[in-house]
């Protein structure tokens, strides 16, 4: 784990969370599944605006930005995009001027992550309902305008799904080795959703770096697993070439992937998901959103059912407490 440690050191890195997050049981479902030791790592709880998973990657995105001398970041991403609102916040306390492109309509009302966006005053470009690929072409054409204007702008790119993003996970899990060895605390397995991948790629390549402390659980929230397999696969060539640290292992081989409780992808729910969404909270006291942390949820606890629930579990809450509150109206 040295090696990997002086690696990502060396990375241009701005400092946005409250770290280490916490890490504590969850005894009301110890207790109703019957199992001795389940954790949550509560990166819900990041510490800056309404937290969540996407500032561990945005201490190294601002980190580049500033690194880059940049004096605006263009952001985008669907209107409740929490990576948008999370760069907004980022942005915000660097002192760089943000500005969002959503692929989607303006809303009529304001909601959800929204509201946040308006309440930080960040610059909002609302393109209409079009593919990622076109959103990207008009971020670039928008930095090569403000380029023209004399600034100085840097894209973050793909809801930080590259590999610049995936070292907030890498640091996550050396974060989460020491947290375990100060608070003395011994974890197997850990269960995280994927996406885009962005996580799990931080995830899996530091776990293998840093000899496989863990075990890595991904419920995919999107792709079938070959798909999410190949973007991780390609989001790690980027992370190696950063680091200069080889993977040297398979995705199969160094973790878990379970496409089982997916749906029929990204933002649809399944009847166990709207289910989650509510038995967590009202079990816990702690909310979940309905796209990434309520699948999760139910595959861990399906899991467990079965029997494939491995020692010491720990599910990584990922936050995205600001697009709940458009979820339900
Ligand atoms: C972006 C996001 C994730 C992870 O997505 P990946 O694209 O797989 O990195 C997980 N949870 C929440 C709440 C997110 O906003």
């Amino acid at each position: 784990m040295d090696l990997l440690k002086k690696a990502i050191e060396r990375m241009p890195k701005y400092e946005l969370v409250l770290a280490p997050t916490p890490l504590h049981r969850l005894k009301n479902m110890e207790k109703e599944y019957d199992y001795s030791n389940i954790y949550i790592k509560r990166d819900d709880l990041t510490g800056l605006g309404p937290g969540g998973n996407k500032l561990r990657s945005l201490e190294f995105i601002i980190g580049e930005a500033i690194s880059m001398d940049c004096d605006t970041v263009i952001a985008g991403g669907p209107e409740q995009s929490n990576f948008c609102t999370l760069t907004a916040v980022a942005c915000a306390k660097a002192g760089i001027k943000c500005i969002l492109v959503h692929n989607g309509e303006k809303p009529k009302s304001l909601e959800g992550n929204i509201v946040l966006n308006e309440l930080l005053g960040v610059e909002s470009h609302f393109i209409g309902k079009v593919d990622s690929s076109v959103r990207g072409k008009y971020e670039e054409e928008l930095a090569e305008r403000l380029e023209n204007e004399g600034k100085k702008p840097y894209i973050a790119k793909k809801g930080a799904t590259t590999g610049i993003g995936a070292l907030g996970y890498v640091n996550a899990i050396i974060e989460l080795v020491n947290q375990c060895k100060t608070d003395n605390i011994k974890l197997d397995s850990i269960y995280a959703p994927g996406g885009n991948g962005g996580v799990a790629t931080g995830l899996i390549y530091g776990n293998a770096l840093a000899g496989f402390p863990f075990k890595i659980n991904i419920i995919s929230v999107e792709y079938d697993k070959a798909e999410l397999i190949k973007n991780i696969e390609e989001t790690i060539l980027e992370v190696e070439e950063l680091l200069g640290l080889k993977f040297e292992h398979s995705v199969e081989d160094a973790s878990n992937i379970i496409d089982d409780y997916r749906g029929l992808g990204w933002g649809e729910n399944t009847t166990e998901s709207s289910n989650e969404v509510l038995a967590f909270p009202r079990s816990e006291g702690i909310f979940i959103e309905n796209v990434y942390n309520s699948k999760v949820l139910v595959g861990m606890k399906d899991q467990i059912l079965k029997g494939k629930a491995e020692g010491n579990i720990c599910y990584l809450h990922t936050g995205g407490f600001g697009s709940l509150f458009s979820q339900y109206k």
